[in-house]
């Protein structure tokens, strides 16, 4: 049954949009059939189910694009708390990622989904790399199964590698690597089962391998976008997080990273790459021209104090920006609240860092023009959406898959603000969610989702945490 719903009497609505279509001048939304089918000042109908937003800030639900989720039982893992990638890697997410089975990975992957879904987050791309020959469990049925559950729209980036890394070979708990024509045959079983291609899907598959340099042989890796392309899905993976990657394409490739990839087909609008922090400008180049879309994931990029991307270089030169949390192995609040407000705070002092004098030649004081309120909403809802293949999804408008948040500001961080409408971003916090619709459906009410015990699961969460402990212990 499709629910007829109008909102009425908002303070402001933020689209999603660019320029001046980026704030909208209605105060009520009218919801039929799962869309948005009016927005201005609307007068009731019989049939709506009326929803008061007074005091509500509405944004479109956020897109999240670069996700481990089986990491939500990794938070603050001592060992690689404060390790720099390569380290924190072996430290911590393939140290534990072989200590998972069904029971703990599902209730990483229900931490991680419902921590986002407060959020006021609708759309998760999970990039999901527990892989290893005749595993006993299927990862991705329980992916789809927990987030269909919280009725969210989920993206399963199917990740996995058929070379293991160096940096995990003397772990006891290295996972085996697949064989490429098992990996393939996967994802060709994945799209078939799940893959929908519609432009308001609920379920996707893209192809993932782990890691752009490591996970593959070059050839396979060609290979993989040939055959993603075949079969009509998405391109993902990690990309230029470090200096290593530099360091690591000279070295086996005598290439730059981007240079590697684009010689191996992985460029254009198919294709999205998480981080992009450490790029030269020929690399910023190609991207652009291509098109290639970027998951920014800020919270994960400084607490592995890997860096800053530089997001109005890349938008300036072509590319799509989007906003991902990461796994919480690098991230203790994966949520798409943090992370945005994280965004808005960084680009500009990023910027900040590179203003000198005007007597060495310095054109400017700081980095606030480096991105506005507007900006960060645009890359976190409509930009995810357009990398996802998802356009039906990701604004306010008339037309619109009804994907979006009612925040209601009553928490004393927002009082005082001039503009209500900035609020959920720059003052950060969570704010209260009064309602959250998904395709016109409430998933979100009064800050609660139905048939969620939040004791139960964190009591689960101890208990799971102290099991992953004890098994990598025993192997050690
Ligand atoms: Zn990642």
């Amino acid at each position: 049954m499709n629910t007829q719903y109008l909102i009425k009497n908002a303070y402001a609505i933020l689209t999603g949009l660019s320029g001046d279509a980026a704030r909208s001048s209605a105060t009520d939304i009218r919801i039929q059939d799962g869309k948005i089918s009016a927005l201005g000042q609307l007068s009731p109908e019989p049939e709506d189910t009326i929803v008061d937003a007074k005091d509500c800030v509405i944004y479109p639900a956020w897109v999240n694009t670069h996700h481990h989720l089986f990491q939500s039982l990794l938070k603050g893992e001592p060992q690689g708390l404060n390790q720099s990638l390569t380290s924190w890697l072996a430290s911590t997410p393939y140290r534990f990622r072989g200590a998972f089975d069904e029971a703990t990975f599902r209730i990483a992957v229900r931490i991680g989904l419902i921590e986002l879904l407060r959020s006021g987050c609708a759309t998760v791309a999970d990039h999901h790399y527990l892989y290893w020959p005749n595993m006993p469990f299927d990862g991705a049925a329980i992916l789809f199964e927990e987030a269909e559950k919280l009725g969210m729209r989920f993206v399963l980036c199917r990740g996995g590698a058929t070379q293991t890394r160096g940096l995990e070979s003397e772990l006891p708990q290295a996972l085996r690597a697949e064989k490429f024509e098992d990996y393939m045959l996967d994802v060709e079983r994945l799209v078939q089962q799940y893959h929908q291609k519609d432009a308001n899907a609920f379920r996707k598959i893209v192809m993932a391998p782990t890691s752009s340099l490591h996970s593959t042989t070059a050839q396979q890796f060609r290979e993989s976008a040939k055959f993603a392309r075949q079969l009509g899905i998405g391109l993902h993976s990690h990309l230029s997080e470090t200096v290593d990657y530099l360091d690591a394409a000279k070295h086996k490739f005598s290439m730059t990273p981007v240079q590697f990839c684009a010689e191996h087909d992985w460029v254009g609008s198919d294709v999205w790459f998480a981080h992009l922090v450490k790029l030269l400008p020929e690399e910023i180049k190609i991207l652009g021209q291509t098109h290639t879309g970027i998951a920014h994931c800020p919270q994960s990029n400084a607490r592995l104090g890997s860096g800053i991307a530089d997001l109005v270089a890349l938008e300036h030169a072509g590319m799509t920006i989007s906003i991902g949390v990461d796994g919480a192995a690098s991230n203790e609040a994966a949520d798409m609240l943090s992370e945005t407000h994280a965004a808005w705070l960084m680009q500009r002092a990023r910027k900040g860092m590179l203003a000198v004098p005007q007597y060495d030649g310095g054109l400017f004081e700081g980095g606030a023009d480096a991105a506005t309120i507007e900006d960060i909403v645009r890359w976190g809802t409509a930009g995810g959406a357009k990398i996802l293949g998802l356009d039906q999804v990701g604004t306010i408008e008339v037309g619109q898959q009804a994907d979006f948040v009612l925040y209601q500001l009553d928490d004393p961080r927002y009082f005082g603000l001039h503009d209500i409408a900035i609020g959920p971003i720059a003052s950060g916090g969570r704010a209260h969610i009064k309602a959250m619709f998904v395709a016109g459906k409430i998933v979100v009410q009064d800050d609660q989702i139905p048939d969620v015990d939040m004791k139960e699961l964190a009591w689960q969460a101890r208990q799971a945490v102290q099991l992953l402990q004890q098994r990598t212990l025993q192997v050690a």
